[in-house]
């Protein structure tokens, strides 16, 4: 098949049949081919935060555009590139795969690498689970908890957190817990209800009433970066066991060495009955996910030869997906990354954690392993707190948009705000990222903090308020 290649204006010039002319012919063309068939409101968010680069390469943990630049990237594709951008092990690895042609879903039939995956994960699980479900992303999974969660309880009722976040199809939507995903989307999945994160009194309050599926929640909440109190989960995991219903960790984000430890529900010795997984399972390279179950919860729906085929998807279990998996887990192994997320972990906590005393907009600085937040509030002074209120009242987040800025366009690091309206600044740092880069991001941060706090009396007000201003406009 021969694509046309036209210019920008639209006017036809050649056709070409491979993608490496096709990639050249439109070098430069992203963004207008974006705004023209794709996400218009994204593209204009791009332009006005000055983020519109066009990225021609990915290597470890860099991006690199058009002009040769390197950019750190610390957005890690929300996660996805835990083992940085194409590992050469991975891409190596999924080369041979490809030139031996496997037999991939059989569909009447089975797979050797995706039982390989199975095994693999439910290996280095807790003892409570024996089973998997392979998916093709993290909602899929989340997807697959809520189905067997109702089969193997005879219950419909599902208690999610506040500010949690599990995807953004009708279940996990209905148990997101933050409204702006929801806004214009009800109704949802009936019975599911939210409670606070980290309350385990509001947790035992809704258990009692007996009709509890499971409970979800994440070790360390996505959105602001809040890791489970201590306790918390243990606690959560006896209230559950007690009242009959399942406790479901979604490692999605934080599984696979994100926090220190293969999957961060180790941290406190909690064994649920079904845990999520997916992003940097791909290892960057091919979508793919798991719902990890108990053998008890797994059989409650795939009880018949009847009900063989009663939950999965088309794509689940593609050789290519569980050879990604294989080969990211190998990587994570043989780089020993679950370790080294621990050990930069503790080096960026020790050298951002200061920054809570230097600086009085720095409120809060938080996380586990490589999963990294920073959270601004107002300045203590009623002068400083005046104009921090003005501008926050013009554009809720607006002060954490003000370091991710300058640190993207001055220090080339791209990093994201944690969540909608939230003043807190997030990094998922590749696993793979050398120190020194760990290093030079905690420089950065605090030599933009404080360009922001000191300008907070003089320039900043205005500065504020014009990207403010520019961020209300481009609505
Ligand atoms: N669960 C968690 C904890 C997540 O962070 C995400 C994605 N950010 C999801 C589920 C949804 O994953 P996906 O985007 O692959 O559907």
């Amino acid at each position: 098949m021969a694509i046309p290649v036209s210019n920008s204006n639209g006017s036809h010039q050649r056709e070409v049949n491979d993608l490496a002319t096709l990639r050249a012919a439109h070098r430069g063309e992203g963004l207008a081919l974006n705004q023209r068939h794709m996400n218009r409101q994204l593209g204009r968010v791009l332009q006005t935060l000055g983020f519109d680069r066009e990225w021609v390469r990915g290597e470890g943990p860099y991006l690199i555009d058009s002009g040769g630049e390197r950019y750190l990237d610390l957005y890690a594709g929300y996660g996805v590139f835990g083992l940085g951008r194409n590992h050469p092990f991975v891409k190596a690895q999924l080369h041979e795969l490809i030139d031996s042609d496997p037999p991939s879903l059989p569909q009447l039939g089975v797979s050797t690498l995706a039982g390989l995956l199975a095994q693999r994960l439910v290996e280095l699980a807790p003892d409570s689970i024996d089973a998997a479900v392979l998916t093709s992303s993290g909602t899929e999974s989340v997807e697959g908890a809520l189905k067997l969660a109702r089969a193997a309880t005879g219950r419909t009722r599902i208690l999610y957190c506040r500010r949690g976040f599990h995807g953004l199809t009708y279940g996990s939507l209905s148990v997101n817990g933050n409204e702006e995903c929801r806004e214009r989307f009800g109704p949802f999945l009936p019975g599911c209800d939210p409670i606070p994160f980290g309350d385990l009194d509001a947790l035992a309050a809704e258990l009692r009433r007996g009709d509890v599926a499971a409970f979800i929640v994440e070790p360390v909440q996505g959105k602001g970066v809040y890791p489970a109190p201590e306790g918390y989960l243990r606690g959560a995991q006896e209230l559950c066991r007690e009242a009959g219903a399942l406790l479901v960790l979604d490692e999605v984000q934080t599984g696979l060495g994100r926090t220190g430890r293969f999957l961060a529900l180790e941290h406190w010795g909690v064994a649920p009955d079904m845990i999520t997984l997916s992003k940097a399972l791909s290892g960057g390279y091919v979508p793919v996910g798991a719902l990890l179950a108990s053998r008890a919860v797994f059989n409650a729906t795939f009880d018949s030869m009847e009900r063989s085929v009663v939950h999965g998807s088309t794509f689940g279990g593609n050789d290519f997906a569980a050879g990604a998996g294989l080969a990211s887990l190998m990587a994570i192994e043989n780089e020993r990354l679950v370790d080294r997320a621990r050990e930069l972990g503790d080096l960026l906590m020790e050298l951002t954690r200061p920054l809570q005393e230097r600086f009085e907009i720095v409120h809060a600085v938080r996380g586990l392993g490589l999963m990294w937040g920073i959270e601004l509030g107002p300045p203590s002074g009623r002068a400083g707190r005046r104009v921090w209120e003005t501008f926050e009242r013009r554009q809720p987040g607006l002060a954490a948009q003000m370091v991710t800025v300058p640190l993207f366009r001055e220090h080339h690091i791209l990093t994201q705000v944690a969540g909608h309206h939230m003043n807190v600044i997030k990094a998922l740092p590749p696993l793979t990222i050398p120190e020194e880069e760990i290093r030079r991001f905690a420089a950065a941060l605090e030599t933009v903090i404080a360009d922001v706090e000191s300008g907070l009396l003089r320039g900043y007000a205005s500065l504020g308020l014009n990207l403010g201003r520019r961020l209300l406009f481009a609505r």
